[in-house]
Parts: C-alpha cells; structure tokens; sequence
C-alpha cells in the first residue's frame, strides 16, 4: 500500500524495464511495466520543483511475489531496499530464477550511498551477489542474521565484490547519507531479525514495514501493535506496507496454532515423522526442533540439491 503526498513521486515507469524474452541462464527477465492513470494533484497543493522531491523507484516486488528492490531518491542520493530475486513460474520455463532490472540504479550509481537490507528471505537478499557490484558496491545496513545469510550465500560468487556490511538493530539510529537517516524497529516476520526502518528524508519520514504479519497471542488478541502507535505519533509522510497475501480477506493463522497441530502430530506418531518446510522459515524449524527434542526424537535434515547438481545435500 503506497500513500501518496506532495513532494513525493512515484517513478515505477521511469525505471523503464526493458523487455526481454528470457532464455536459459539468463536471469535478466523483464516484463512490460503496468500502467496506470497518474491521480491528479488536487489543486490546493502547491507545484514542488522536481529538485525537491524524494522519488521513489520501484524496481520489483511491486503486486508480485519476489525480486523485492526499490530507491528513494533525493537530488544526488539514493538509498536501495532490498535486492530480492523472483522464483520461476509457469510462463517462465528455462528459467532459473529472476533479478530486478537495476539499468536505472547502473546510470546512476555514483548516487547509491546505501542499501538497507530488511530480512534474510531470498525474495529480499538473493541478488546481492549479482547486483552490488553494478550499482557501485555501497555499504550495507542490516540485522545479524541476515548478514550471516548474504555472507553465506556470497561464498558461491566467488567474484563478486567484498561486501561491506554494517549490523544494525532494533532502534539503532544512522545517518546513511547527508539528506537520509534511518531508524531500524523490529517487525513480526517468519525469519528473526527483520527489520523495518523509518527513513527521515527532508520532506519527512518514510516508514517501511519490510514485510509484516500480525501474530495473535493464545486469547487472539494481536501481538506489537505499540510499535504501530509509536511510530505513527512520530508522524508518518509515506507508509510502505508489504504483507502476503493481504488482498485476500480474513486472518492468516497464527504460529501458536500451527505449532499445537505440529505437536500433536508428533504426540500421535508410533512411527517416522516427516515435515516439509522452506529453509527460510526459520522461527518454525526451531519450534519443529524443540517439539522434536520434547518427544525424543532423533532430527535429521535434508535439503535437495541445487538445480543441475549431481550431488545430495
Ligand atoms: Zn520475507
């Protein structure tokens, strides 16, 4: 959900995907944008020059799932958020998975000060390695985990850049450039350590959520809803909000109640259990690992071998 005020400008079409066909190994898929009727401003909002505003630039992720990346631009700055990469899909055969088109971040990369990484899901960090070094290699401002999990995952490119990675956390405070500053606040995700940021700019704050859910305590009461009302006294000029699956109505489950089915599962086994999960979905691995441990369980792993390998993992 984007909310648009004065002195803010949506460019999605001014990143002006290239449109491309992809072919086996070539990552560099790029669909027609989608255009919409620009709302007029209405008429007691005075004109901003083009020099103040802070532009936002949406290079993926944008009523998709994957390859999250945007820009905030202001005059010579630029901060990025996010650098995901897109699985395949059905119209995507050959396809391994898909990055966002940075060609418009590459003609200005002398600007990019910073990238600002919000959660270690590969939909936000996978195409670090493949997109850093195009936009100049900049620092990048993330949470513990994640960090681990880019530098991880970086161990495969062998000839990409070195990165230079800055932890930050809940309520850390930094100056990212000379018109942009972030505070971090931690955000209810399915990966520890994701963070949302309130990026002060001079038209004023820009909060993004990463991506969130609201989690419900046993009486179904929804947990972190203070961290909404102290940012919101903060005032807010654009909020960026990202959840899946939010256009369909009613309540994602809670992790409690899927935890209680997954126990009573291991309760009623005599034999072998088997749970299949993403590799990411890290909070409920642990509570996998504990109702496991809890039940005595012996724990074994296996993770299919990537694409073309020969090998199991
Ligand atoms: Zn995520």
């Amino acid at each position: 959900m984007i909310r648009q005020n004065r002195k803010f400008e949506h460019q999605a079409e001014d990143s002006k995907p290239v449109v491309s066909r992809g072919r086996a190994g070539d990552f560099n898929r790029n669909r027609a944008p989608v255009r919409r009727p620009v709302p007029a401003r209405p008429s007691t909002v005075s004109p901003v020059s083009k020099e103040d505003m802070v532009r936002f630039v949406a290079l993926g992720g944008l009523e998709e799932v994957g390859r999250n990346m945007m820009a905030l631009e202001y005059k010579d700055e630029i901060i990025v958020v996010d650098m995901g990469l897109q699985f395949p899909e059905e119209d995507t055969p050959g396809i391994d998975y898909i990055i966002p088109n940075t060609t418009y971040l590459e003609e200005r990369k002398h600007k990019v000060k910073a990238v600002v990484i919000t959660h270690a899901h590969l939909d936000h960090i996978g195409a670090v390695p493949y997109l850093m070094g195009k936009v100049g290699n900049p620092p990048v401002y993330t949470a513990a985990l994640t960090k681990e999990m880019i530098l991880r995952r970086q161990e495969e490119f062998t000839n990409a850049p070195k990165l230079d990675i800055r932890v930050v956390q809940n309520h850390d405070k930094v100056r990212l450039s000379e018109h942009f500053e972030a505070e971090f606040f931690g955000v209810t995700h399915a990966i520890p350590d994701t963070l949302g940021m309130i990026l002060k700019t001079p038209i004023g704050n820009i909060v993004h959520f990463a991506e969130m859910k609201f989690d419900y305590d046993k009486d179904g009461k929804p947990q972190g809803l203070d961290e909404y009302e102290r940012i919101g006294k903060m005032g807010v000029h654009t909020l960026f909000l990202d959840s899946t699956g939010a256009v369909k109505p009613g309540f994602s489950l809670s992790e409690r109640i899927v935890e209680k089915n997954i126990e009573e599962i291991f309760k009623k086994a005599d034999g072998r259990v088997i749970v299949g999960a993403f590799s990411t979905l890290l909070v409920r691995i642990s509570e996998i690992i504990k109702i496991a441990e809890k039940y005595d369980r012996k724990i074994g792993s296996f993770r299919p071998a990537p694409k073309g390998s020969r090998t199991r993992a």
